[in-house]
């Protein structure tokens, strides 16, 4: 069965986007929520602050989309053009909002606590077209602004939004994402996620053309690569949870078994979660002894909520005299092998389940350039291992990118080379 897809576009406003001062966040944040109720977002579009170029960027989204989502130009600074812009383009004129007026003065008054920073300029933020639905911005003093408008074939619905990111997605989540609900009869849409680590994202491709080719049409496969793993989303439409779930759950059972000797998880979760549960289970803790990757991996396994549980520290051991003081490597290794060599990550290894005092641990050691490589061993080179008290398994890695991207990619090849000691060795 197929769904007539909602249209939307996003259109974000200000020079300091355009000169790329501003990273626009704001439009990545919105199609991703747009996109959970079932609104394709078919395009996205930036201006600088140009009343010309504003309104020409509402004509020609109008004309595409049901719904069209505009963020910036709100502030209370005299060079902000939109809001005027908004008003003669729906036809409207500029009055005050008492609602809006008194939030603006209670949040000076009571939540910012500065009654006499108040000014007229902010004071002005109370004013909105007439002819739009207030949305009330929780969050901050500009309110966001609901519009309709009749096109030649369809009618679009104009939602302009303050810029502030944390503002912009008070007023998505609470205001807008329901408002829409209530408007259009949306798709039901399910997502089920295959997480992959270990293979490419053209080697898995080419393992899925038959499977690819045999989707049913309401069913898509997207392959998401990020850092040395690959997600496989399958995502369904249909018109109810039932009909999409009786499709999806069987393609996704085949996708499962056809990506099985890469599969991390089957659900939408990093490496950092599958291994924080993977102890928790177990009851078992880990430390780190982390050279070339610096604490980025001690990073990524406390950015999960209640990793205390099983993280116990890192040793930061980048000098050798760290290597040897705290993790009592042998110097003669270091001699011989050098810091990066599989002997001593593996003595990097065992010395941080005796310092650390921890059932597994990881260790990194590698050049991660752009400076510092030799014929034997290039920029790139990067031994890992990973260990408990009975053994200790080691990888090389030849990485071949930026000293950011050779960093990322150590640590997640390192979390994947310990999921699966894990799974080994319990
Ligand atoms: P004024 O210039 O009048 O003070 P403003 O232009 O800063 O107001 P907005 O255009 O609403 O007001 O933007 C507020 C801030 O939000 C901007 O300074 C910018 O830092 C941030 N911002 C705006 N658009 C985006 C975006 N698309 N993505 C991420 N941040 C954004
Ligand atoms: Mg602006």
């Amino acid at each position: 069965m197929s769904v007539t897809p909602i249209n939307a576009s996003i259109i974000t406003i200000g020079d300091e986007l355009l000169i790329g001062q501003t990273i626009d966040t704001n439009s990545a944040f919105i199609a991703q929520e747009l996109n959970k109720i079932g609104v394709w977002v078919r395009r996205r579009v930036a201006v600088g602050d140009v009343y010309e170029d504003i309104w020409k960027a509402l004509d020609e989204e109008g004309a595409v989309s049901e719904i069209v989502l505009i963020t910036g130009g709100l502030g209370p600074t005299a060079d902000d053009i939109t809001k005027p812009l908004l008003c003669a383009y729906f036809n409207g004129t500029l009055v005050v909002n008492e609602e809006v007026k008194a939030h603006v003065k209670n949040l000076f008054e009571n939540v910012y606590r500065r009654p006499g920073a108040l000014l007229e300029r902010n004071l002005k933020q109370a004013e909105v077209p007439d002819v739009c639905t207030v949305l009330h911005n929780a969050r901050g003093t500009a309110p966001g602004m609901w519009f309709s408008k009749q096109q030649e074939k369809h009618k679009t619905f104009y939602i302009s939004l303050p810029g502030v990111p944390h503002e912009m997605k008070g007023l998505i989540t609470n205001q807008v994402i329901p408002r829409l609900k209530d408007e259009f009869s949306m798709p039901a849409i399910i997502h089920k996620t295959a997480f992959t680590a270990g293979q490419g994202e053209s080697m898995l491709a080419e393992m899925l053309v038959d499977f690819e080719a045999s989707l049913p049409e309401s069913v898509k496969l997207a392959y998401l690569p990020n850092y040395g793993m690959v997600k496989l989303r399958l995502t369904g439409r249909g018109n109810t949870k039932e009909e999409v779930d009786a499709v999806i759950t069987p393609v996704f059972d085949r996708l499962l078994k056809e990506v099985k000797d890469f599969l991390v998880t089957d659900t939408d979760e990093g490496l950092e979660i599958v291994i924080g549960k993977l102890l928790k289970e177990k009851g078992l803790t880990l430390g780190t002894a982390e050279s070339c990757t610096g604490g980025y991996i001690a990073q990524l396994i406390t950015s999960v909520p209640g990793s205390s549980a099983y993280y116990k520290g890192s040793v930061v051991s980048y000098a050798n005299e760290v290597k040897t003081g705290v993790l009592g490597v042998l110097p003669e290794t270091l001699q011989a092998d050098g810091a990066v060599s599989e002997e001593t990550v593996t003595q990097m290894v065992q010395g941080a389940i005796r310092t650390l005092g921890v059932d597994y641990a990881i260790a990194t050691s590698g050049i991660m350039g752009p400076d510092g490589g030799s014929p034997e061993k290039p920029v790139g080179t990067v031994w890992i291992a990973v260990g408990n008290n009975k053994e200790t398994r080691s990888i090389k890695l030849n990485l071949r990118f930026d000293r950011q991207r050779n960093i990322s990619l150590a640590a997640v090849n390192a979390l994947n080379f310990l999921r699966k000691f894990i799974l080994t060795n319990s």
